[in-house]
């Protein structure tokens, strides 16, 4: 095989592996670490940090995971569902993958299991190469998200160069969900609280408080839930000396559904 179509087939391959807990820390009330570790790690070594992934989450007391087959729909029977989360952290000398999970209830699967699961549970990980990085460049920048954002955001802050400026908006239950973020001097974190995850955030209002430099480059990041994205996604457009490619804005989850995949 020549080195282009080696280079093309790994752009696009897809890791995956069954990964079991090494520990789980409740960061705040609602934000649970999960470290992973397991044999299969060593088939994420091309995984980036702050890319997303697709978790096979064990449900309905099952404690074991099993690859879907690719083009057989899941049915009512199964015993995992597949959920998007960001991958917090990978250190392979260590031999741990970390990802970082919003405690919302019990509704939701994947909550659920990250609130009840034990040393030693299994959890599946599937991920894509990507091929264009996360973090952006730039002279100025601004991170916007809700609590779901809090591991990208995370990531995305500790990508920065030191003397790196802008403003980081992060909206979380309460001050008891606030967390010790490691990010640059010029970089202004402000947390945001907001009882009622979903429902009358706050960000789209500052996204319209925010002073944008007119000069240099600029790299916005959003990531929430759909309604506040749609609303930030609406203003962005509306601002003519923002370029297309100065900013990002994701719908990470929806209220009143279940993300099925
Ligand atoms: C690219 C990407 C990266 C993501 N990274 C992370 C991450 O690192 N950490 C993380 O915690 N989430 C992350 N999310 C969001 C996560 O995928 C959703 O919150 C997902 O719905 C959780 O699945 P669940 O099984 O817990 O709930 P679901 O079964 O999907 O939903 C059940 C119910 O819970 C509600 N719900 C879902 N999420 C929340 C929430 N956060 N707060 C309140 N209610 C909620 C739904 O509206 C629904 O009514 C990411 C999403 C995307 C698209």
């Amino acid at each position: 095989m020549n080195d282009d179509i080696k280079q093309e087939k790994m752009k696009h391959e897809m890791m995956r592996g069954i990964l079991t807990i090494k520990s789980k820390t409740f960061l705040s009330p609602h934000y649970i670490s999960v470290v992973l570790e397991g044999e299969d790690l060593k088939n994420f070594k091309n995984a980036e940090i702050g890319d997303n992934n697709k978790l096979l989450v064990p449900v309905k007391g099952s404690k074991k995971v099993i690859f879907p087959i690719t083009g057989v729909p899941q049915d009512e029977t199964a015993v995992t569902v597949m959920r998007t989360y960001t991958l917090r952290n990978l250190d392979l000398e260590k031999q741990e993958m970390t990802i970082e999970f919003v405690a919302h209830g019990e509704e939701g699967p994947a909550s659920a299991w990250a609130i009840s699961s034990e040393i030693g549970d299994q959890l599946g990980v599937m991920m894509k190469k990507k091929d264009k990085k996360i973090f952006q460049p730039a002279d100025w920048y601004l991170f916007a998200g809700d609590h779901t954002a809090l591991p990208v955001i995370s990531v995305l802050l500790e990508s920065m160069q030191e003397n790196a400026i802008g403003e980081a908006l992060i909206e979380v239950r309460g001050a008891e969900d606030m967390i010790e973020l490691k990010h640059p001097a010029g970089v202004n974190v402000v947390w945001l609280f907001n009882a009622t995850p979903g429902i009358g955030s706050a960000l789209p209002e500052l996204f319209r408080w925010a002073k944008i430099p007119s000069q240099g480059t600029r790299f916005i990041f959003a990531a929430a839930e759909s309604r506040a994205i749609t609303e930030i996604q609406d203003f962005l457009k509306t601002l003519p000396a923002l370029s297309r490619n100065e900013w990002k804005a994701y719908s990470y989850w929806k209220l009143g559904q279940s993300a099925h995949e």
